[in-house]
């Protein structure tokens, strides 16, 4: 989930302008996907990529796998990704390169490996999340799961799913009536089923991680890291390592920035707790330059492979642009160096 953007509202003809506009650009958007896809262009690329690029990971970021019929969600992460569309998108990823785990590809990288790799990860280790896992382990292939201690451990709903639940419930008129009325002006409604038959469980996350899943740390609560105190920051990080090494019985290995919320402190605090590296929900494509404390990802929604693939390719030739104008800078700065030290030789031999 990432932070909210608050934008002025647009009224009146502003806002059909902007309206329209946005549904050019979902038409272009399509119509690049189809083109780049159904023609064999990104498969040429992923081919091809790595002999005149760069090697990276490509760090793709799910929350729920949905096997069934569209159900009625009132927010697109409980609405989740299709599960026909998730083997889809694991045919595209494949192109890039072999899937692995966060911290296995991130070693491979800093290790000098000329090959690209893909990493799949799933946020909160929800139980619906079991198909698509089971999928990739018999393919031969691993994932990173990220668990937060409270919701695998305690069974606690984490609050998005404590607010939908609640929501549902006040949708009921009886029980809607009985919450509003317990009080003039306040809502009385407690969240009914607990979160142990949401998300997994310690023996499941321990058997998933027995067959070569990665399981990294999510904090213990799920709180905004770059916003609380540093009691609380080290609080909740130590917990989560704790829960991985002793109840998972795992070393931990990657984290992921709960909302994607960082600070130089939580930063810190991840890496002196002995975590390997860091994602967070900053989009973009990993390389061997990047922090190992912050590395971007490509969030993937309930899309067709086509939609998945131009994400991916815009993300690395943006990676690639970005690059080339550090690089440029940088050479603009060395020649400024440069000059400056000649002339102010040039100085030193006059006197
Ligand atoms: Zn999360």
């Amino acid at each position: 989930m990432r932070h909210p953007v608050s934008r002025p509202p647009q009224t009146g003809a502003r806002a059909a302008r902007a309206s329209r506009h946005r549904s050019f650009r979902s038409i272009a958007r399509w119509l690049g996907a189809v083109a780049l896809y159904y023609t064999g262009l990104y498969h040429l690329y992923a081919r091809f990529r790595d002999s005149w690029l760069a090697p990276c990971i490509v760090i793709v970021m799910y929350h729920r796998i949905r096997c069934g019929p569209r159900p009625a969600a009132l927010t697109k992460l409980e609405e989740g990704v299709d599960f026909c569309r998730f083997r889809e998108h694991v045919r595209a990823l494949r192109a890039v390169g072999p899937l692995r785990t966060v911290c296995g590809a991130w070693d491979d990288l800093r290790a000098g490996r000329r090959r690209s790799s893909v990493a799949i990860t799933f946020d909160d280790a929800y139980r619906d999340i079991l198909p698509a896992v089971e999928y990739l382990v018999r393919s031969g292939h691993t994932c990173t799961v990220y668990a937060v201690v409270s919701a695998s451990k305690h069974g606690e709903l984490l609050w998005w799913d404590r607010l939908s639940d609640i929501v549902r419930r006040l949708t009921n008129r009886a029980e809607g009536e009985r919450g509003v009325s317990q009080s003039d002006n306040a809502l009385h409604v407690e969240a009914s089923s607990p979160g142990s038959s949401l998300y997994l469980n310690v023996s499941e996350l321990r058997e998933l991680a027995r067959r070569g899943v990665e399981i990294g740390g999510h904090s213990a609560r799920h709180p905004f890291l770059g916003r609380v105190s540093q009691e609380r920051l080290h609080r909740e990080i130590e917990e989560s390592k704790r829960f991985l090494s002793r109840e998972v019985g795992i070393w931990p290995v990657s984290f992921a920035y709960p909302h994607g919320s960082w600070s130089e402190a939580a930063r810190k605090a991840v890496l002196d707790a002995g975590f390997c590296c860091a994602v967070t929900t900053h989009p973009g494509i990993a390389d061997r330059t990047d922090d190992p404390a912050f590395l971007p990802r490509v969030p993937a929604g309930d899309e067709t492979a086509a939609t998945l693939a131009l994400r991916i390719v815009r993300a690395d030739l943006a990676r690639v642009w970005r690059r080339r104008r550090q690089t440029l800078r940088f050479s603009a700065w060395q020649r400024a160096l440069e000059s400056k030290a000649k002339l102010h030789g040039q100085r030193w031999s006059k006197r």
